[in-house]
């Protein structure tokens, strides 16, 4: 935490799906820089308490409910930050659901729904409730949250993977429309042991079998995920837009 610096002091960021896992720890990096942090999910009670132990760390945090694909609620999010801290500088667009492990030629239509609306549709839509807020603030930033498996689907989450690959095209497809004022980039993480990968991560072969794939030998840290997020949304990136940093320790076949 001492290697911590402040690039974010008097700017303001929103994060989706932020109350646990890989969006916490990118809205508590954001925070610590000296970010105010708007914090999203689902459940009041989990961004109330989210919202609380981001601020027993000393950081200045704001909740709003917002299920991603709720149009009315994306409206809050963009709006109760705009009145709570008058604007808007970092979007980071992080939700992202994986209802299925049935192979392509399986997947049911309200499954390719699903994964077509959260983690592409509404990652367009929050944009557009953003936009006119970020575009008046000179070096502002998107980060969308990728994953290697939209590099390599794997075959037991192949439509999943898709989507995130829909993200890297997206990055680079908003980068011109947004410039020169927003840079709009992508990470794209490899294994973290978060809930929502605990299917893969909580099994001992399985997880052994995750981290050998890996040039470092250890499976990815949300602190690993947040580092690279904060840095694509800070003034250090300020000449990289419409880029990817894969972040995933080196496993294999992450890259073109
Ligand atoms: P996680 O630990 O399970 O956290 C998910 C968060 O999203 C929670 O705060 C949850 O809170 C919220 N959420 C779920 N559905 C939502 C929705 N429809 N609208 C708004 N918020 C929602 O997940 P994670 O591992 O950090 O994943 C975050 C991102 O990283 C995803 O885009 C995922 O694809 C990507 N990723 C993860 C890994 C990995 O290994 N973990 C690898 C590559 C990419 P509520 O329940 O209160 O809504």
């Amino acid at each position: 935490m001492e290697k911590i610096g402040k690039r974010f002091t008097g700017k303001v960021a929103i994060v989706t799906a932020s109350t646990q896992g890989i969006g916490f720890g990118i809205a508590q990096r954001l925070g610590l820089e000296g970010a105010s942090v708007v914090i999203s999910s689902r459940k009041q009670k989990n961004v109330d308490e989210a919202v609380e132990n981001l601020k027993s760390k000393g950081i200045e945090a704001y909740g709003v409910v917002c299920h991603v694909s709720n149009p009315q609620q994306r409206k809050n999010l963009i709006q109760e930050t705009i009145q709570k801290y008058g604007k808007i500088d970092v979007l980071v667009s992080n939700a992202a659901v994986n209802p299925s492990v049935d192979s392509i030629l399986e997947t049911k239509e309200s499954v390719l729904d699903k994964l077509w609306e959260i983690n592409v549709k509404a990652s367009i839509l929050i944009v557009q409730e953003a936009a006119p807020y970020l575009v008046r603030n000179e070096g502002s930033s998107i980060v969308f949250v990728s994953s290697i498996a939209g590099y390599q689907p794997d075959a037991n989450m192949a439509m999943y993977g898709v989507t995130k690959t829909a993200l890297l095209g997206l990055s680079k497809a908003l980068a011109q429309t947004m410039a020169p004022k927003t840079r709009v980039n992508c990470v794209a993480p490899g294994f973290v042991p978060t809930h929502f990968a605990s299917f893969i991560t909580e099994n001992k072969d399985v997880r052994n079998m995750i981290v050998g794939r890996t040039l470092l030998n250890r499976l990815g840290t949300v602190e690993d995920m947040a580092a690279a997020t904060a840095f694509l949304a800070s003034d250090d990136a300020s000449y990289i837009t419409g880029e990817t940093i894969v972040v995933s320790g080196g496993v294999l076949g992450s890259r073109l």
